[in-house]
Parts: C-alpha cells; structure tokens; sequence
C-alpha cells in the first residue's frame, strides 16, 4: 500500500500488504485472544482504555502529522481529532460498567430474570480515510471495551494510520491479538467475512462498500452496522441569527475541506432572508484559508485523493452543464496538490449532482425556500438521511422542523456533530445500527436473557 501526499502528490511510504497467510494468522491470533479478553473483569479493560486515551494524548501531535501526511488534514483538525478520540476512550472506560450493567425485568415470585450482555468475538471493521482516527476509536473504544476483539481493514490511503492505531492500543498495554490492523485490499474483505472466526462486522464508507459488506455478512447470517453516506440538510428560516448561521454553515461545509458523512451540504434557506444569507454565507466561504495541511492557520487542505477531487469536479461541472450558477470557486485550484476551493452553486436544479447525490468536498448547494413546508420538503428530498440543522431564533419552530426532518440526528441552532454521549447513525441510504453512547455499546453483543427459578 502507498500513502501519497494530496497537498504535493509525492509518495509517503510503502507499506507491505498482508497476505491471505497473514489474514489467517491474525484471525488465529484473534480468536486465542478472545478467549482470555472475555473474562477479564471489565474494570480491567476499562483501565486499559484509560491507558489507550493517554498514549493518544501524548502522541497526538504526531498522529496528526501522519493524517497531515497521508490524507491531507490540516494540523490543528488533526490534533482536535484525536483529542477526540481520547474523550472517546475516556468516555467509555468511566461508562462501560453502567451500560453493560444487567438488566432486571419482571418476573414470577421465586424467579430472577435479567438480560446480560456478553460479547460476540472477532469483529471486523471496515473504515474510510476522512477521519482515519476517530472512526476507528469510535468503534474499538465500546466494542473492544465490551469484550469483543477488533480487525481493522482500514481505507487502502492510510496505512500509516491504521499501523499507528495498532502501536496505541500496543503500548496502552492490551494483550496481542486484540486490536489488529489487517494492510488488505477491499477485495479481500469478503474472505474474511466468510470466515467463521469473524462474527461481527461495521463498516463506515459509502452506500456501495455498504451493501457489499451487508450482502456477504447477509449471506453468512452476520450482524452488521453501517455508517455510510449523507446529503446533510441546513435549514435556515427567516427569523434566524444570519451572521451565526452563515459563519457556522462555512464551516460546517468545509471543515476536513469538505470530506465529512455530517457536513452540511444542502442549504434550504428561507426566501425572506436569502439574499442577506447567501452574501454573509460566501464572504465567510472565501475568507476560509486553503494551503498546506502542515501550515496551522490554514482552514482547508487539499482533497484526500487527486482521484476523489477529479470525481468531485465532475459532479460540480454536470449541475452547472444542468443549469446551477457557480458563485464562488467551482474549479481545481491553480497549484500542485489535490486542492479545491470552497465553492458555493445557486439555481440548483432538480436531479443534478448537487441536488441529489452526496458531494464529499467542499462544494455547498443553496435552494431559496417559500417557507417551513416547503423547506421540510426539500431537506426530505434525498436518499440519504444522516443528520441535518435548522437554523431560528424560536427553538420551539427549531424543534418542530427538526422533528420532521428523517434523520439519524438533528440539530437545531449547532452544525451537525458527533459526540461520545449521544447515538451517532443514520437512516435511508445513511446506513443502520448506532455508535456511541450506550446505544454503541449494545450493538457487538449477546443480550443473552438468564432465568433463574
Ligand atoms: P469507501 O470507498 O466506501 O471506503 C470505505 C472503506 O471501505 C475503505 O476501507 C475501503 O477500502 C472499503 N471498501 C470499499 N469498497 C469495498 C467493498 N466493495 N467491499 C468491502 N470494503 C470496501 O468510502 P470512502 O471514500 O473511504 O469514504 C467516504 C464515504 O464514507 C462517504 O460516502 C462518507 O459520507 C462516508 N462516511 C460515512 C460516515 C458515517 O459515520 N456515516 C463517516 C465517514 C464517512 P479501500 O480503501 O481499500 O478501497
């Protein structure tokens, strides 16, 4: 596998992929693993995940120059990012004995019957490159914790991270064979699905990496979450705060430049306060810096991929071919590197890429709305359903609108985001199943009912 520099185009390193030989290994090495790390007592595993958030905090600067280095994000969103991670793993070593505590339910006088969770094994993950940390913590922090064992097959662009994720969960102390980082193409992933070893499987990507992995583990009677893709709706009405709306939409677009599940991306804006949003919303767009991702006051880095920035262009030129108006950017910009300007398209019209498909970029689309109907209409029309803003200085109208919006979350007045506290998934083609929280926690495991007479 090579990791290619975005912002320069120049290679990174080689890392060497590991074989059907090596996969076979690591499922033994898992599976022996599984059966001590299931009867550690969980305060021990707790302790552990303590650990795990220390060497990420001691070593986060360098984290950060490896996603810096291999997909382009910018140093300051790297160090946040796995500041992150660590309030993840810190998150679930103080809340895991709670979340996995049994449960009692009614029963005959005499009787005790409780619903236990036990873990199910090996699970593999399958994980994309925009946030190459904090979506593999995301998952090993619950499940590990619950007493799973963790396979990473991680985006073919980030070796390096994936090895360095192995290294944190190494030097925090956990046994060998716990968390394992497999270099595999995503043509391999299916052999290890198959296996019988592997009982479980998440998978954060797009929709078609999605149904590929739900269909193999379908098939092998596997449970399977997806995170996949979203068409993030940012609702703003007409008795909004404009200068927060449009500054925190910016930035809601174009953080990690552009390349979130939960950006913002479609902007549904009231016709009575359009016009003074849209001038607010470009001005903040074009006072975002773009540059070197090693720079700490750059704002957006380079596309992760010259590949995924090509792709990206395309989308942009077809709705523009089908009528939309490019009011800032809108072409690759003029400098070595994968980099694309923030870009915002007015006149969108119906069917082209900007409307209905997902843009991972920073490209923001903008529809003038008559009113709350016709804006609930619009965030709903999308395949997609992951999460979505709205934007009022009346929470209860907020509310309202967001209680109708179908969407895994909603937020009313803050841009879109994940947090350990609460249940993270979508709905529609955004994928099922929750991360985080409790509800996390509960997805890799045996809620195995005992009764005792
Ligand atoms: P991707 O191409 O689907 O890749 C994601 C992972 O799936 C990579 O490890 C990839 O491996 C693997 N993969 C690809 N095709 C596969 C297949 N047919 N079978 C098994 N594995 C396969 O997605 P991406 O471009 O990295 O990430 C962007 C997408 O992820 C966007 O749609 C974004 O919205 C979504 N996403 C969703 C969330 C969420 O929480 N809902 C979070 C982040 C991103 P290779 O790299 O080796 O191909």
């Amino acid at each position: 596998m090579d990791a290619v520099n975005p912002a320069t185009g120049e290679a990174v390193e080689s890392y060497e992929d590991h074989t059907e030989a090596d996969v076979d290994e690591a499922l033994d090495r898992a599976t022996d693993a599984f059966e001590e790390w299931k009867e550690r007592p969980l305060r021990e595993r707790e302790q552990l995940l303590e650990n795990a958030a220390e060497v990420l905090r001691e070593n986060r600067r360098e984290y950060a120059e490896i996603m810096a280095r291999e997909m382009g994000k910018p140093i300051d969103q790297g160090i946040s990012e796995i500041e992150k991670c660590a309030w993840g793993c810190d998150h679930y070593a103080e809340n895991a004995s709670d979340y996995l505590e049994p449960e009692h339910h009614p029963s005959p006088p005499g009787s005790t019957v409780k619903t236990v969770y036990e873990p199910l094994g090996p699970v593999l993950a399958v994980m994309p490159w925009n946030f190459p940390f904090w979506q593999v913590f995301r998952f090993a922090a619950p499940y590990v914790t619950a007493g799973n064992v963790g396979l990473l097959k991680h985006a073919s662009n980030v070796p390096g991270c994936a090895v360095a994720i192995e290294e944190v969960f190494r030097e925090a102390g956990y046994p060998e064979g716990v968390f394992q980082s497999l270099l595999i193409p995503s043509d391999l992933v299916d052999d290890a699905l198959e296996d019988d070893r592997v009982r479980a499987a998440t998978l954060t990507g797009s929709g078609p990496a999605g149904r590929s992995v739900a269909a193999t583990a379908g098939e092998n009677l596997k449970k399977t979450v997806l995170e996949l893709g979203g068409s993030d709706p940012f609702v703003v009405l007409d008795d909004a705060d404009l200068d927060e709306a449009a500054e925190t939409g910016a930035w809601a677009r174009n953080q990690n430049a552009g390349q979130s599940c939960i950006a913002a991306k479609r902007f549904i804006v009231h016709t009575d306060v359009y016009d003074d949003f849209l001038d607010r919303f470009v001005d903040e767009i074009e006072s975002l810096t773009v540059g070197d991702p090693m720079d700490e006051d750059v704002d957006v880095g380079p596309q992760a991929r010259e590949d995924l920035m090509a792709d990206l262009h395309e989308q942009v030129e077809d709705s523009v071919d089908a009528g939309a108006t490019v009011v800032t950017g809108g072409e690759p910009m003029d400098r070595e590197g994968a980099f694309y300007p923030p870009t915002v398209l007015t006149d969108v019209p119906e069917g082209c890429p900007a409307d209905d498909e997902e843009l991972f970029g920073p490209v923001a689309a903008v529809w003038e709305v008559a009113d709350d109907e016709a804006a609930v209409e619009k965030a709903n029309d999308t395949q997609f359903g992951l999460g979505a803003s709205v934007w009022t200085a009346d929470r209860e109208r907020g509310e309202r609108i967001a209680r109708r919006i179908d969407a895994g979350c909603t937020y009313v007045n803050q841009l879109v985001k994940s947090d350990p506290r609460v249940p993270f998934g979508g709905v529609k083609e955004s994928g099922y199943g929750r991360e985080l929280s409790e509800a996390g926690i509960h997805e890799f495991v045996n809620r195995k009912t005992v009764w005792i007479e």
